[in-house]
């Protein structure tokens, strides 16, 4: 068995979502994940923030407007009047429930309440149209097995005791349908597993089930080996490594985040990133096997600032280092890359909200310069250190371009360039020209 994960766009629609219950029916007995449909969770949220400002107006307008839209788009989905008025009952009853909190206090309990509210219609809505299509799916509530400990971790244990017996009950499904995102506390309460946490729930339930394949659905077909908004020409990388997608992760790679693919990687089961409007396209497989001696991907992240701090006291001291991690710790900062000689440390940082404090602090320890606008270039790939040549023929790319600091050897799978921000699209390009054409 298979989890198939499809974001807020994919069912952001009447017609993404007969597209989605097209696609599903065929694959067979699987687990579906479901987003809420897009704009809906920041509605919600926003309905939130006027029902803690005593806004009770704004908040019944907002919903009265997110109604309407799933309105609309019951009565293009559905075929026959049964569906859609069950639909309808469905779908009111949550809005009615979401009126219900204008009533009364409004406190982050009622918040999280009110968040769920957008996978439990998608997820109604899809098993109401799955069933018109002829294909019996059955809902499995997430509320019901989906549960984080009192450290609001996930429950493992739980999740997948809860889970198998739910799926021991319905042996006869032709698939299966939960919602993404939403789960309940340690004390029973509605939560969620933060914002964009469905991946997060179908990672989950991949290693609760032990699946087959992780697969996540989106609009974009796969990572891509490049920035599509500065190199022409891009590919998706067909392969990569669980550590190598958490390095592209940080450089804005949004598709999936390190801690959402963690259960799925610590069980070792793939995950397939798969593209809804070219359901036949490869994609990009993310899993624990490394195909050796390939860059794969490059990316890029903005507003960067470069620290140097320059002591003649580092020479042979010790507990230097310490001193200045130090202060990025108090002014919970964190830093980025790091680069070090015998008199001086250079990092980065991509916060800046407590720069002044912490060059400030630094002062006490060295001479302190900084670099603003820069950006981290990153290379992505097998980058162990006995392979020859992969640092050597990143660096020969960028020959052109000045680099402020270079980072290889924290990791088997990237070397990080520095460079100013009005070189990044012409470094993209270089590496891009180097690495990947002409292989
Ligand atoms: N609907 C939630 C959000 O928009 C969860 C998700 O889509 O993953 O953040
Ligand atoms: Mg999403």
């Amino acid at each position: 068995m298979k989890v198939l994960k499809f974001g807020g766009t994919s069912v952001g629609s009447a017609e993404r979502m007969k597209e989605v219950a097209k696609l599903i029916a065929e694959r067979g007995r699987n687990i579906i994940v479901l987003s809420a449909m897009s704009g809906t969770t920041n509605t919600l949220v926003e309905i939130s923030e006027y029902l803690y400002k005593k806004n009770v107006d704004g908040a019944k307008e907002t919903i009265n407007q997110l109604e309407a839209k799933y309105m609309k788009t019951i009565n293009a989905l559905y075929e026959k009047e049964e569906s859609k008025i069950e639909a309808t009952r469905e779908v009111k009853s949550c809005f009615n429930y979401m009126r219900s909190f204008t009533k009364d206090i409004f406190t982050l309990f009622e918040e999280k309440e009110i968040l769920a509210q957008g996978e439990l219609m998608s997820t109604a809505m899809m098993n109401i149209y799955m069933a018109e299509l002829g294909c019996k799916s059955v809902l499995l509530p997430a509320l019901d097995f989906m549960r984080t400990d009192k450290n609001a971790e996930p429950d493992a244990q739980y999740i997948k005791s809860k889970l198998n017996a739910l799926l021991d009950k319905h042996t006869d499904a032709d698939l299966y349908i939960t919602q993404g995102y939403i789960c309940r506390n340690a004390y029973g309460e509605i939560d969620n597993l933060q914002r964009g946490g469905s991946d997060y729930t179908a990672s989950l339930i991949g290693a609760a089930i032990n699946a087959e394949e992780i697969e996540i659905w989106t609009d974009i077909d796969g990572m891509h080996n490049n920035d599509p908004r500065f190199v022409e020409n891009t590919d998706p990388v067909e392969e990569l490594h669980f550590e190598e997608a958490a390095e592209l992760a940080y450089f804005g790679a949004k598709i999936l985040h390190p801690t959402c693919i963690l259960p799925a990687k610590l069980n070792n089961i793939p995950v397939r990133l798969l593209n809804t409007m070219q359901p036949e396209a490869k994609g990009t497989l993310i899993h624990n096997a490394q195909t050796s001696c390939a860059i794969k991907a490059v990316a890029a992240k903005d507003n960067i600032t470069a620290i140097k701090i320059k002591s003649g006291r580092m020479l042979l001291a010790y507990g230097f280092l310490r001193k200045v991690f130090e202060v990025f710790e108090s002014h919970q900062t964190a830093i980025d890359m790091i680069t070090t000689s015998e008199v001086g440390v250079s990092l980065t940082i991509d916060n800046e909200r407590n720069l002044d404090a912490i060059l400030d602090d630094l002062r006490k320890f060295g001479t302190v310069t900084i670099d603003r606008d820069m950006v981290i270039i990153c290379v992505v790939g097998d980058l162990e250190w006995q392979n020859r040549g992969f640092e050597a023929k990143a660096m020969d790319a960028l020959r052109e371009i000045p680099i402020r600091m270079i980072s290889y050897g924290g990791s088997n799978y990237n070397i990080s360039f520095l460079v100013r921000k009005e070189d990044k699209v012409k470094a993209l390009n270089l590496l891009s020209d180097n690495l990947f054409k002409n292989k």
